[in-house]
This record gives C-alpha cells, structure tokens and sequence, in this order.
C-alpha cells in the first residue's frame, strides 16, 4: 500500500521555525519537544523530529532513533514534573489511525489510576486468525 507523501508546512513545521508559538520543553540538534495544545492530561507532550517525514512508514532510522532518545530523556522527566503515576508512549499513524498532523510525533502522555484516557479494545480472534496473521507478518519481515 502507498501513502500520500508528508504535506509541507504543517502546523508543526510552523513550530519548529518558530513562525507559531509553543511551549517548547525541550530541543536538540535532531529533535523538538512541546506541550500538546489540548492535552489528555496536563504535560502531555510532542516529540518531532526536525527532518521532515510523515509519519513511522517514511521517517528514517536515524531520525527514529533521535525521536526515541529525546522520549526516553524526557519520559521520567514528566512523571515527576506532574506526579504522574504512569506514562503511555503513543503515535498515529494515517488517518485511519487517528493522525491529524502529518509531520512525525510521538506522545508523551501522563497518567493516573482511573483517569480515564485511551484505553485499548479488546478484540477477539476467530479461530485460526492470530496463527495466520503471525505467519504472514514472520514471512514478511524475514524471520
Ligand atoms: P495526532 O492526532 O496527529 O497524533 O496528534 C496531533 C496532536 O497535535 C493533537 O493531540 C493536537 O492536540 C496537537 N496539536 C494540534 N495543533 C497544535 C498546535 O498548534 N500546537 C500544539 N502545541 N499542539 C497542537
């Protein structure tokens, strides 16, 4: 399956050329971090990377990898600067999976018991179903 390419000039492109404001946490060489303007909790935070990609299906491994050091940096960080009593580490990817915008971004989202926010949905396989998707995704990736 093919995916549209990234659109330029995202509202995060904005941010990172300074062009909009936003509460900027954290930023190195590789990578960006803010505050989510409507949070699931309070220090919900954005990690993007500063070279352009869409999302997990064109961003490169090192730029991957960058995103992934600055989320561990700041992860434990957040706990403790909002007494959070846990972490969900998300991101979207295409619409059918919630992406709004369309530069890469991992959330950092505290969280507390009972809070409410994301929870999965349980589905259930039909029989035989968990097997042959293992088989096709083993197959695939070569291993
Ligand atoms: P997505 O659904 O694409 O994974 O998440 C996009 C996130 O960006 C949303 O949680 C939304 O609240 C956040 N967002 C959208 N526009 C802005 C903005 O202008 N500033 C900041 N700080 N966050 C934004």
């Amino acid at each position: 399956m093919r995916y549209p390419v990234r659109m330029d000039d995202t509202i995060f492109d904005k941010i990172l050329k300074r062009e909009i404001p936003a509460e900027i946490v954290y930023e190195d060489e590789e990578t960006l971090a803010f505050l989510d303007i409507a949070p699931n909790n309070p220090g919900h935070t954005l990690v993007i990377p500063k070279a352009p990609s869409r999302n997990i299906f064109d961003i490169s491994e090192s730029s991957w990898l960058a995103v992934m050091k600055t989320v561990r940096l700041l992860a434990p960080v957040i706990r403790e600067a909002v007494g959070a009593e846990g972490i969900n580490i998300a991101m979207n990817n295409e619409r059918a999976a919630d992406q709004e915008v369309f530069h890469t971004h991992v959330h950092i989202i505290p969280r507390y018991h009972g809070d409410g926010v994301l929870s999965f949905t349980k589905k259930k396989y039909a029989e035989g179903e968990m097997a042959t998707v293992a088989n096709k995704i083993r197959t695939m990736v070569g291993s």
